[in-house]
């Protein structure tokens, strides 16, 4: 899974969005999303998932009121929460009112967030974390390594994430036999119906902590922080993630560990532009430079190069140096190249001697010199 979404996104409404238009949207993509509509699609599956979840806090106004002042973490226990879980939300209730009924009877919707999933004591998969980091425009350019500290949940060392105190384990509950979740048959007119609950007793883990550990107060795991050397490879962009599998939050039960995501922010730089892998700048000349052509200067990410402009080159002619880019992220044997603009800069604060130079210049200068202007002259003066 990857990061939890918001849930006015999941959901396609705005925060200010009304109950009825909470209902309306849930409505369309429940319909899209259901694994009745896309049998077998795990993506579908997924999104169905995200979006009942999304709706079940969204449409109580409390928990509503809840995750907008505090977002996600409003429902997750390692960050003092109330540890909603969506799965006790009787979405059956909602979809039959939706659907109304017309959907075909509710025979499938055993399938999604029942079975092993909804209990506590099923593997589960740990969250994934996001960090971001701002490097240099050479260091995106050239690769570096940066140091980063984030809170991790981890399993807790004293008690090795049983929650109880050392010495000690953990109890089976006795109200459902370990299992998690309590059967309960009901009579209606349309016959036995029965319906499956978390277990009150223990909150749906099978067991019952009586000397809960005092490190991590029975949870079972900590929130640490942690100090990791990232290495960022040369050619990421402003913008890019990086993903370290198994760096995220551990998982329960034995389910295995999320993921840590690294979105890279990179500085501009003060003479080149970026574009994918080429980059860009302008690179002044003189008049006479560009008249008589000269070898100049030109700035790289590494020494500057010369080039040999031609004579009579056009200000803002751009030119290419090949392989003077970036290096590609994905293949270092291949670069980008460098553009560079070469604009002509009229003189200033000329002295009286460098004004009659040029002056004299000018007079020596004939119309066939300035072809574009003759043209242009011709036009008019007649
Ligand atoms: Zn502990
Ligand atoms: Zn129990």
């Amino acid at each position: 899974m990857a990061d939890k979404r918001d849930y006015y996104e999941v959901l396609g409404v705005p925060k200010t969005a009304t109950e009825d238009e909470l209902k309306r949207a849930y409505r369309t993509l429940a319909k899209k999303y259901h694994p009745d509509m896309n049998p077998g699609d795990k993506e579908a599956e997924a999104k169905f998932k995200e979006l009942n979840e999304a709706y079940a806090v969204l449409s109580d106004a409390e928990k509503r009121s809840k995750y907008d002042q505090y977002g996600h973490d409003a429902f997750d226990p390692s960050k003092g929460g109330v540890g909603f879980d969506p799965s006790d939300f009787d979405f059956g209730d909602i979809l039959s009112s939706i659907f109304g009924g017309g959907f075909g009877g509710f025979g499938g919707f055993g399938g999604f967030g029942g079975g092993s999933e909804r209990r506590q004591n099923a593997p589960r998969r740990g969250g994934d974390i996001s960090q971001s980091v701002l490097i240099g425009f050479e260091d995106a350019a050239f690769g570096c390594k940066r140091e980063i500290s984030y809170g991790r949940v981890v399993k807790c060392g004293d008690c090795g994430g049983t929650g109880a105190e050392k010495g000690t384990s953990p109890e089976t509950c006795q109200t459902c036999r370990g299992t998690g979740q309590v059967t309960s048959t009901q009579r209606t007119p349309f016959g036995m119906m029965q319906t499956t609950h978390v277990c009150d007793a223990c909150g749906g883990t099978g067991k019952i902590i009586k000397n809960p550990c005092r490190n991590c107060r029975g949870h079972g795991y900590i929130k640490i922080t942690r100090k990791l050397e990232v290495s960022i490879p040369a050619g990421i962009d402003n913008g890019q993630r990086i993903a370290l599998r198994g760096e995220g939050d551990e998982g329960r039960n034995g389910g295995a560990a999320g993921d840590l995501i690294i979105t890279v922010g990179v500085k501009s730089h003060p003479t080149f532009e970026r574009d994918g892998y080429d980059l860009y700048c302008e690179v002044p000349v003189t008049f006479a430079e560009a008249t008589l052509g000269a070898k100049i200067k030109v700035p790289t990410l590494t020494d500057p190069v010369e080039y040999d402009m031609p004579e009579g080159t056009e200000t803002g002619t751009r030119f290419q140096l090949r392989g003077r880019g970036i290096q590609n992220v994905n293949n270092p044997n291949r670069k980008g190249d460098l553009y560079f603009t070469v604009n002509i800069e009229v003189p200033r604060n000329l002295n009286s001697q460098q004004k009659k130079l040029l002056s004299d210049f000018a007079d020596a200068c004939g119309e066939n010199n300035y072809a574009k202007r003759k043209k242009f002259r011709r036009l008019f003066d007649r």
